[in-house]
């Protein structure tokens, strides 16, 4: 099962992933996003594509 891996890196905390999932997969933690739920990920892509840093790999 493939669940994001977030680059801490790059993420700039935007939170745009976290209002993108539809599962509730991610929050802000500190200043950046983490996987907080990742049973619910289905694996859609979407964080991964609305991500302004590239930050988000499934
Ligand atoms: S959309 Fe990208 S840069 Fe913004 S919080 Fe999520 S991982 Fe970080
Ligand atoms: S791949 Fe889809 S379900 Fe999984 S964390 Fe990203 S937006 Fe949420």
């Amino acid at each position: 099962m493939a669940i994001p891996n977030i680059d801490t890196d790059e993420c700039s905390g935007c939170g745009i992933c976290v209002d993108t999932c539809p599962q509730g997969v991610l929050d802000i933690v500190g200043s950046t996003a983490q996987v907080v739920n990742e049973d619910s990920c289905v694996e859609c892509g979407d964080c991964a594509e609305e991500c302004p840093m590239g930050a988000i790999e499934i």
